[in-house]
């Protein structure tokens, strides 16, 4: 019995061929290389029309598109647009709480020993924050949409850079919060044409009440939300109440498309828009 060699197995996949069509058995090693041939010719054809038809009649990718949405959607529902840098200071990130022991230490990726790439907006948007809230009455609503970087191991769901989309509000009253953030969560939802999701609470004494958006189908975490006061407030001098919820966008493309992978979808030179570019 003759299985696709490991070489054969990785084109197959890369070509967007499901595990179980790369484990096939053939009586004869002939028998083989000829259905490989024919299944990678008619791949490879499938694939250039797909690019072409991209280029050609789509040319903004689904995570692209969906940047461009939620900001519309966002500024229109009165939040700021912030643009911040991606390149942070090893300080915010201590004033994160993100010292030594804690589990995303080890996943950032330093720049000169005293800056990293930002692994998450909430530094950024945690300082913006603090400004207006001084030239405000009370209330601020923030966004960011941009990449974060985080050393990952590269699987089916995580990749070393993606597109985080957070919206912090400050200023509600503190009995609103919880239904707040689910609001929030929901305008993003909505624009990415998502309905399989639950919502998951957490409650700690410590930090308040957590919030995680799962697609129920596949158990994949879509965004963690959060809310204060909180601990952190203090040593950003932010003295308010405040709602934030952080969502992958590759992750939310992800979910509408199971052929594609994380890594097809996010910032790459081998893949447009889940299509290979190298065939
Ligand atoms: P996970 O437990 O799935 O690794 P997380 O809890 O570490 O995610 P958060 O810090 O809560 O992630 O980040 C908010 C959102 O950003 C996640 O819910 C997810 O949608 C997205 N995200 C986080 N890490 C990655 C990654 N490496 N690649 C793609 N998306 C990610
Ligand atoms: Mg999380």
């Amino acid at each position: 019995m003759f299985l696709y060699s490991e070489t054969q197995q990785r084109r197959l996949k890369e070509l967007g061929v499901r595990s179980e069509e790369c484990a096939l058995s053939f009586s004869t090693r002939e028998e083989r290389e000829k259905q490989f041939q024919i299944t990678e010719r008619s791949l490879v054809k499938a694939e250039r029309k797909r690019l072409q038809h991209f280029c050609q009649d789509v040319r903004r990718s689904r995570v692209s598109k969906l940047e461009r949405d939620l900001s519309d959607v966002l500024v229109n529902e009165g939040f700021v647009e912030v643009r911040s840098p991606l390149l942070i200071s090893g300080s915010s990130l201590a004033k994160m709480g993100i010292d030594q022991e804690h589990p995303l230490h080890s996943q950032v990726f330093w720049v000169d020993g005293k800056k990293c790439l930002r692994p998450m907006l909430a530094p950024n948007l945690y300082s913006v924050a603090r400004d207006l809230l001084r030239i405000t009455d009370g209330v601020v609503r923030i966004f960011e949409i941009g990449s974060c970087f985080r050393k990952e191991s590269q699987g089916a769901r995580h990749a070393n850079e993606f597109t985080m989309c957070n919206i912090a509000e400050f200023g509600l009253p503190e009995a609103q919060r919880h239904a707040r953030l689910e609001e929030l969560a929901k305008l993003v939802l909505t624009a990415a044409k998502t309905t399989d999701y639950t919502f998951e609470v957490e409650t700690s004494e410590v930090y308040g009440d957590t919030i995680d958006v799962v697609h129920k189908p596949t158990d994949l975490e879509l965004a963690s939300g959060a809310m204060g006061p909180h601990p952190l407030d203090s040593k950003w001098r932010v003295n308010s109440t405040w709602v934030g919820v952080g969502f992958g966008l590759e992750r939310l493309v992800m979910i509408g498309d199971k052929e594609c992978s994380m890594g097809s979808l996010g910032r790459s030179l081998g893949y447009m828009d889940g299509i290979r570019l190298t065939i």
